[in-house]
Formats: C-alpha cells, sequence, structure tokens
C-alpha cells in the first residue's frame, strides 16, 4: 500500500482546519466522517469517550435525513413506523460542542492533496483525518425492467416509507379487483427473509425467489435449508429456489410479470431486491483510493487506507482485502480508529460472523465453522421433523471443541453455544444437539467467551457489571452496551442475571413497563378501553406485535365490545382480524361451534351443504368439531349466515380463548356413565365460550373415571363420580404434554361451575402473556397449593369479584359473527370481496386429484411456463 499524505503533528499543524483551544492551548485538529450509519456513529462515540482534552473537532456528512439510526432493527420500524423508536442513543450528540452533525449533506469530493471534502450543497470542509464510513448499498441485479415503479430495495427507512405506500396501494387495487396482493423478494438470505416478512406484516402474500437451492446459503447448509423452507410456508411465505430473476415487466393493471430463469412466470403487486449488498465506496474511489477488486476500499489492519490521512471502517471497508457485512466488525473498526487517531496501535483483530435471524417465530443461528471445513471436523445432527428443528454442531476430530453449528427452528441454545466455539465442550458433544441432552449451562463458561458479539462483551464484562450494581437489564445494557444491538444474545445475558440472584422485569414489552396481568389490573381500574389511551397513559411509543394483541385481549377480557370494533380491529392478529383460522395457501377454516360436541341432525345436514357449495374440505377434529377447510375471505360472511340461520354460530377455534369442549357421551347413553356429561360439556361451553384468555383454553367433561373425554389432557377437566364431579385444571397436549391435576373432589354442578369461574378468572387475571394454564400453575407462587386456596378457599378474598368478572362475560356474550353480518361497517372489511365476480380467486388453488383435498401453496398465479 502507499502513502501520499502522511497523517502526522507536524502536518495537521499546518493545514487549515487545525485551530487552538481556549482551555488547553493544544491545537484542535479536524476529522471528517463521511457517512452517519451505526459504525460512522460508534467512531464518534468512541473518539469523543477517548478524547478527553478535546484535540478532535468531528464534522459528520450524513446523506441521509436522519441521524444514525439501528438499521439492523430496520425491519422493526414496519407497524409502528415511529423513526424515533430506532435512533440510537445519543446520535444527535447534544450538548457536545466538539461534534458537528449535518445531516441531509452528501459528500461529494475528496480532494485529497487539499485535504478537503466537498458537499451537495457547495460547501468544502477541510480536514486532518478522514474517515470513509459510507456502508454498503444494496446490489441490484441488472435484469430488464429491475427500475420499473413497484421495485424496491430494502436498506434505509425512506425505503421502508416507499414499501409501506406500495403495498398499502397494491391491498387496496387487490382488495378491489377480488384478490390477494402478494410481493416477490429476490433474494432468499437473511436480509430477503426479513423483508419478506415485512410484506407479509404489510399485509402482502410474500414469495421469496433464491437463485441458491436453499434458503440463506450462506448460513446453512442442506438439512437446515429444508427446515427452514418448511417454517417459513408455515408463516405463508412462497419459496422459489434454484431459480434466479430474468425480467421484470410492468402491466397495464400496474403489476410487475417476474420471469424466473426456470421459466416460470409470476405476477406480482412489488418486488424487493435484497440479492446482497455492495461497498458504497464511490467517493473514496473517485478520490484515488485504493478499493478492492470486488469493490470495497482496501486498507491495513489498522483501518488506514491507501492514504495515511484517511481511514475507512465499517461496511465500505476491506480490511487488509476483505469487507465485513455485520454490523460488530464495524464497530471494533470504528473502535480501533479513534484509538489510532489519538496515538495507540490497536490493530482489527478479524470478526466472528455468527448469525441470527431475526423473524417472528422462526429461528435460525449459524456460528463458527458452520460448514466444517476444518479438516477432519465432524458434524452432529439432530432434526425432529415433528418440532421443526435442525440442530448441528460442528467438533473437532478428537470430538472435543465445539468449532461451529447451525440450528433452525429452535436458537435457544445460540449464544451459550457460540460463546463455546473453539473450547473445549464439557460432557459429550452430541449431548448439545439431542432434545433429551445437557444444556449448556453460563456456569462453564470462561470469563473471557464473549456472548455479546455486536458489541463484543464477555461473560466477566456483564458479570462483573451485575457485581458492581447493574440489577436490570436495562442497567446491563446501559453499561456494558451488551444485547443493544441485534439483540440475540439477550437470553443469555438474562440467563447471567437470573444465575447471579437478580429477579428478571417482567415488563410486557419495550412499550409497556408492566406485566400483562399489571396492565390488567390497570385496564379493570381505569376504565379505559382504547390501545392508543393505554399506550398514552401507561406506555411509550407506538406498540408492537406483542403489545397490541396483548392489549387486544386484555379489552376483550374485561369488556363486552366486540373484536372489530374500531381501534380494536387493527390490533388483533390475523386470525381474530377474519374471525376464522386462516390456513397454509390463504384461505380460511371455519369450525361450526357444536357444544359438546352435539349437533342435530338439520344442523348437520347444513354443515354438509355449506361444505359441497362452497367446495370446502371436511375434516372431524380431534375437539369433536367439523372442520371446513379452503373458504376464501369473500365467502366468510356467506358460510356465517348459513350457519346462523340454522342456530348455530363458527367457533373461536382460532382464538386465544375457549376452544372446545369434549364430551364422552355420559349416563344418558353410555352404561359406565354416572353423570350426564354431554349436558354439562353443552352448559360450560355456553357459558365459557368466547372468554379472551392468556392462551386457547380447553375442556374436557367424562361421565365418569373411564375418561373417554380424555378430560385430564385439558386445561379443564372434569370427570364424573359417584357423587358429583372431579374438577383437574392445567393440562394440556402440544410440545409439553402436561396431566391436569385434581383441585377440587365430589362437587355438585353449582360448586363446579363457580370454581371454574374463580380459576379461569384467576388465569385471566394473572398469566403472562401466551402462557397456557400448565406453566402458568409451574409459576404461581405456592403452586397448587395456592390455586387451590385461591379458588376452593377464597384466601385472598377475591372469590366474589372473580366471580362477578365471569358473571359479566356470560351477560355480555354474543356471536361475533352474526355480530360481523348485522354491522355494514364491520362487513366491508369483507365487502369487496362479496361483490367480486363469482370467478375464483387466482391466487387460490387446490388439488383435487389424490384421496383428499390439498391445498396448493401457489399464491401467484403461474402464467406461462416455458
Ligand atoms: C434490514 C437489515 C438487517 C440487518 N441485520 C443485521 C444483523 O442482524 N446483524 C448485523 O451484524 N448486521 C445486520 N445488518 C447490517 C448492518 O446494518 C450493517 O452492517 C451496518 O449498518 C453497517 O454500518 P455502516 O455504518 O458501515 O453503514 P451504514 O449503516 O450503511 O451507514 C452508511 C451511511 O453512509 C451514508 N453515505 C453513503 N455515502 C455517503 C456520502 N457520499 N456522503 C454522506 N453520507 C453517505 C449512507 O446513506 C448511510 O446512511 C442489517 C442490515 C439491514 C439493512
Ligand atoms: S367416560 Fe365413562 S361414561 Fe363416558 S363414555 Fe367412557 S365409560 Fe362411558
Amino acid at each position: 500500500m502507499t502513502s501520499t499524505t502522511p497523517l502526522d503533528a507536524d502536518r495537521t499543524e499546518s493545514t487549515a482546519t487545525s485551530e487552538t483551544t481556549g482551555t488547553t492551548g493544544t491545537a484542535r485538529r479536524t476529522v471528517v466522517v463521511v457517512g452517519h450509519g451505526m459504525v460512522g456513529h460508534r467512531f464518534v462515540e468512541a473518539l469523543r469517550s477517548r478524547d478527553r482534552e478535546g484535540t478532535w473537532r468531528v464534522v459528520v456528512l450524513s446523506e441521509e435525513a436522519d441521524a444514525a439510526y439501528d438499521r439492523v432493527g430496520l425491519s422493526s420500524y414496519v407497524g409502528g413506523w415511529d423513526r424515533s423508536a430506532l435512533a440510537l442513543a445519543g446520535s444527535s450528540y447534544p450538548g457536545d460542542d466538539h461534534v458537528e452533525l449535518r445531516l441531509g449533506t452528501r459528500a461529494e469530493v475528496v480532494d485529497r492533496v487539499a485535504r478537503t471534502v466537498t458537499t451537495t450543497d457547495g460547501s468544502t470542509v477541510g480536514y486532518d483525518a478522514l474517515v470513509v464510513a459510507t456502508g454498503s448499498y444494496p446490489f441490484v441485479p441488472p435484469v430488464p425492467g429491475h427500475d420499473s415503479p413497484g421495485c424496491f430495495v430494502y436498506r434505509t427507512l425512506d425505503d421502508l416509507d416507499g414499501i409501506r405506500g406500495a403495498a398499502d396501494a397494491a391491498r387496496a387495487r387487490a382488495a378491489a379487483e377480488g384478490r390477494e396482493a402478494n410481493g416477490l423478494v429476490v433474494g432468499g438470505g437473511l436480509l430477503g427473509l426479513e423483508a419478506a416478512n415485512a410484506l407479509r406484516l404489510l399485509g402482502l402474500t410474500p414469495h421469496v425467489v433464491e437463485f441458491a437451492p436453499r434458503l440463506m446459503p450462506l448460513q446453512v447448509d442442506a438439512g437446515g435449508g429444508a427446515v427452514l423452507e418448511r417454517l417459513m410456508g408455515g408463516l405463508g411465505v412462497q419459496v422459489h429456489t434454484g431459480a434466479g430473476t430474468a425480467s421484470i415487466a410492468r402491466q397495464a393493471d400496474e403489476r410487475l410479470a417476474v420471469e424466473l430463469t426456470d421459466g416460470t412466470s409470476l405476477l406480482t403487486d412489488l418486488v424487493v431486491f435484497s440479492a446482497g449488498v455492495r461497498p458504497a465506496d464511490a467517493v473514496g474511489r473517485a478520490a484515488g483510493l485504493e478499493c478492492g477488486e470486488r469493490g470495497g476500499i482496501v486498507t491495513d489492519a489498522a483501518c488506514r487506507t491507501s492514504d495515511e490521512a484517511v481511514f475507512a471502517i465499517g461496511e465500505v471497508a476491506a480490511v487488509e482485502g476483505r469487507c465485513y457485512g455485520l454490523v460488530a466488525p464495524g464497530y471494533t473498526m470504528a473502535e480501533v480508529v479513534a484509538d489510532r487517531l489519538l496515538g495507540g496501535g490497536a490493530t482489527f483483530p478479524g470478526a466472528d460472523l455468527s448469525t441470527k435471524l431475526k423473524l417472528l417465530g422462526v429461528d435460525v443461528a449459524s456460528f463458527g465453522d458452520a460448514m466444517a471445513t476444518t479438516p477432519g471436523a465432524l458434524e452432529i445432527v439432530h432434526t425432529d421433523a415433528v418440532r421443526g428443528t435442525y440442530a448441528k454442531v460442528v467438533v473437532s476430530d478428537d470430538a472435543r471443541t465445539l468449532l461451529g453449528g447451525i440450528l433452525v427452528g429452535d436458537a435457544s441454545a445460540y449464544t451459550t453455544l457460540k460463546a463455546y466455539v473453539g473450547r473445549e465442550v464439557p460432557g459429550d458433544p452430541g449431548a448439545l444437539v439431542s432434545p433429551a441432552g445437557a444444556e449448556l449451562g453460563t456456569d462453564g463458561l470462561p470469563d473471557d467467551a464473549v456472548v455479546c458479539s455486536c458489541n463484543n462483551v464477555t461473560k466477566g464484562s456483564i458479570c462483573s457489571a451485575i457485581a458492581d450494581g447493574a440489577g436490570d437489564l436495562a442497567a446491563l445494557k446501559g453499561c456494558t452496551n451488551a444485547g443493544t444491538t441485534c439483540g440475540g444474545c439477550l437470553p443469555t445475558v438474562k440467563k447471567l442475571l437470573v444465575d447471579s440472584g437478580v429477579e428478571l422485569s417482567t415488563a410486557l414489552c419495550e412499550h409497556f413497563v408492566q406485566s400483562r396481568a399489571q396492565l390488567f389490573e390497570i385496564v379493570r381500574a381505569t376504565g379505559i378501553r382504547t390501545f392508543s389511551g393505554l399506550l398514552a397513559r401507561y406506555g411509550t411509543g407506538a406498540g408492537c406485535e406483542v403489545c397490541k394483541p396483548t392489549v387486544a385481549s386484555i379489552l376483550a377480557s374485561t369488556g363486552s365490545d366486540h373484536v372489530l370494533d374500531g381501534e380494536q380491529a387493527a390490533l388483533q392478529d390475523s386470525n381474530d382480524h377474519f374471525l376464522a383460522n386462516i390456513q397454509r395457501n390463504g384461505t380460511y377454516s371455519v369450525v361450526p361451534r357444536m357444544p359438546g360436541g352435539e349437533v342435530t341432525a338439520d344442523q348437520l345436514i347444513v354443515i354438509g351443504e355449506v361444505a359441497r357449495d362452497f367446495d370446502l374440505y371436511v375434516k372431524v377434529t380431534g375437539g369433536q368439531r367439523i372442520d371446513l377447510f379452503g373458504a376464501r375471505v369473500e365467502q366468510l360472511p356467506a358460510i356465517w349466515q348459513r350457519l346462523v340461520d340454522v342456530g348455530m354460530e363458527s367457533g373461536q377455534a382460532y382464538g386465544k380463548s375457549l376452544r372446545t369442549v369434549k364430551s364422552c357421551v355420559g349416563s344418558t347413553w353410555c352404561r359406565f356413565g354416572v353423570q350426564d356429561s354431554v349436558g354439562m360439556a353443552v352448559d360450560l361451553e355456553h357459558r365459557y365460550r368466547g372468554l379472551r384468555s392468556p392462551h386457547k383454553i380447553k375442556f374436557g367433561v367424562s361421565g365418569c373415571a373411564r375418561e373417554c373425554a380424555e378430560a385430564r389432557g385439558k386445561d379443564v377437566g372434569v370427570i364424573a363420580t359417584d357423587k358429583g364431579w372431579n374438577l383437574y385444571v392445567c393440562g394440556n397436549g402440544g410440545q409439553t404434554p402436561k396431566h391436569a391435576v385434581l383441585l377440587a373432589s365430589d362437587l355438585d354442578d353449582e360448586t363446579l361451575v363457580r370454581y371454574i369461574d374463580r380459576f379461569l378468572a384467576f388465569y385471566v387475571r394473572t398469566a403472562d402473556r401466551l402462557q397456557r394454564t400448565a406453566p402458568w400453575l409451574e409459576s404461581l407462587e405456592g403452586g397448587l397449593e395456592h390455586l387451590r386456596a385461591v379458588v376452593c378457599d377464597d384466601a385472598l378474598g377475591i372469590a366474589d369479584d372473580l366471580e362477578a368478572v365471569m358473571a359479566r362475560h356470560v351477560e355480555g356474550y354474543r356471536d361475533e359473527w352474526k355480530a360481523v353480518l348485522d354491522d355494514p361497517v364491520k362487513l366491508q372489511r369483507f365487502v369487496s370481496f362479496v361483490n367480486a365476480p363469482d370467478e375464483p380467486n387466482p391466487t387460490v388453488a387446490f388439488d383435487d386429484a389424490g384421496p383428499r383435498k390439498v391445498p396448493v401453496l401457489l399464491g401467484l398465479p403461474i402464467v406461462g411456463r416455458r
């Protein structure tokens, strides 16, 4: 590397930018930072915190109009649309007169001889040192039509605003045309999947086109890719792997026809390119700085470019020829340059390229030598097709040292495993991926193990911060920076806090410091009936996908407003939004309520007729109901009307509410039965239908101890005895099945119902978000004994209150689906489809050829195949 203009004290004395500070009398030099992204900001912070004498004045030129924001968390902008929520702490340098931030100002020309930067507004700034931190720009493959209206990239807040506008317009157009709105993402890497999730949240059906044979090809192997593809399918993302984009053509109806290299044509409302990034090295290149073959400003290990007065950091830098597309290496580079400007000798030590996907509901992580490229490396894999998980660890040839790994479906072990990379694993490494095997605790982790790789924070630093009094997550984040960037390490950070005896915050999310139970009490006490009202008085920001549905559920549990009334409608998740279960191909299933599994012949005939007339697939469920699959959204009101006409309603088979009360035939028909289990089941289902709760609730009622209704696998299980009823609570099926436990024996009908009222009201009031009854019981201080004391002995003196809550619920209940049919405003949600021509929605297809009808995961019409 050739040095053209050395940076040294003598040289800086003579520049026009150097000045003498009044207080110290020392020369103050100017460092110009081009680019105010995450790394540019980190550099300013690092320099300012170390330069106590104030020897450097900092001028930051930022092309974007916003001061540095959390680009890693860009996707969380969707929904809240609150720019301030993503602002990085202190990024406008309040009260620091050593820093001048010029927003909306692009650096155009660097004159390395004069040491000046000329900006878009025509001004010129002199520098003693220049730090180029211009990041990357998204690569858009030069396919014909790539610049059509409706094509976007995914990098900045402005990009997301553009996508939002196009998505809103697409949804309106699609609704008017009686079809679904679609979006297509070019690129199935980490960012492509984040973009697809954003499109999903914007109400579009996302498609992802990936050239490689699997998603996230750089991070996961074939096995992990297959599991990931299935999980993405479950989220409604349609995946097209092994195909590139050949051309894009805008149609007369404003949609885009996208031709893939395998001959497939797809019609989409918008396209988001996420096909990789390229270093934004234009300014440096034009100034004659040495650049890498594949772009990036080449630097040495001190991040110094071919001009000694110029440094490059972050994604634009090719440190010793290598570019890094992650924030953590950029932060390290920022620290290196700050140190160098103050006379230090720091060098860039290389970087950890571990990654973790931040998608809602899909865990993917890869770390260390994930692809097992180390000679002799051994791979240990565990795949669980039922749970949808794939876990692989890579170990050294003697099976002792952990080299890397891949986790798909469940990445809870990511941070701890990652911290063990390069170290000897305690015990059998196979146990690390086996569900029955050992979990690596934080105990065995050495102090120098890096827990937060974004900010290079070790276990030792976290533990000493805790020892020094950082008593909660916020304090720990504040003093160590751990967990403040991608957040992937937070589970381990929390574990370290808990292991040290700290009780963790129960805040619902970043918008509410209260727990779900506390918010419940606030709503009850204040009578606040809107999310915005609650947020304004007790929360901050705009809300998120955690607090919105939780508050919607609390409002529904505490009042009898309709779930689609006013503002509430927008808070519901997609099932509650359409009062039906959304299925894999975007259609819905309707499950008519049949309390206790009981149904009349006329009702059964209507169910059959509805299935025939709407061409629905019929399946009897495990909860004794009939599930009708494949209804398009515009068909829902018509189906509900037919059910209402024979005295039936749809059911909350989708809701965080009572799903079913299963029953056996009981004493009326069965020769073993000792009580009328059907009658009791029907009464219970009528009583608690529509009750919104922290999670779904299921009941079972058996007519004798033979337990044909499998009541002990339910949240509330009622089993007849010679003397009355035994009440069991807190059982469930699912991933972690639990038998219900006996709460009270030989109850008469009235006491049974009273106890169930109290039990459910107590659960709804005190459980955490998404906490089923079994884990709730485990978390209750005093466990079953306490619960029994509250429910049966009224130990807290709240029994009357709990019963009153339930009485209000029973009184306020009304058929939610009929309420939609009776309300033209609510019907509008479905009306565009009702008015649409009868021709089938082109984005929905079924395959009837086999023994059973199945949805075809098409979503976008295939309009041609060469
Ligand atoms: C959606 C998304 C998710 C991500 N997730 C992760 C993740 O989970 N983990 C991770 O490690 N990384 C992630 N990244 C990458 C991470 O955001 C980047 O590594 C990091 O932001 C790079 O910081 P930077 O400062 O080098 O560049 P940038 O943040 O791109 O900042 C550069 C700034 O310079 C400005 N600029 C460019 N040219 C000029 C000029 N001539 N004059 C003035 N200003 C200029 C740009 O407009 C930009 O504002 C993600 C990125 C995106 C987009
Ligand atoms: S649980 Fe008892 S009453 Fe019910 S069906 Fe079985 S044997 Fe008959």
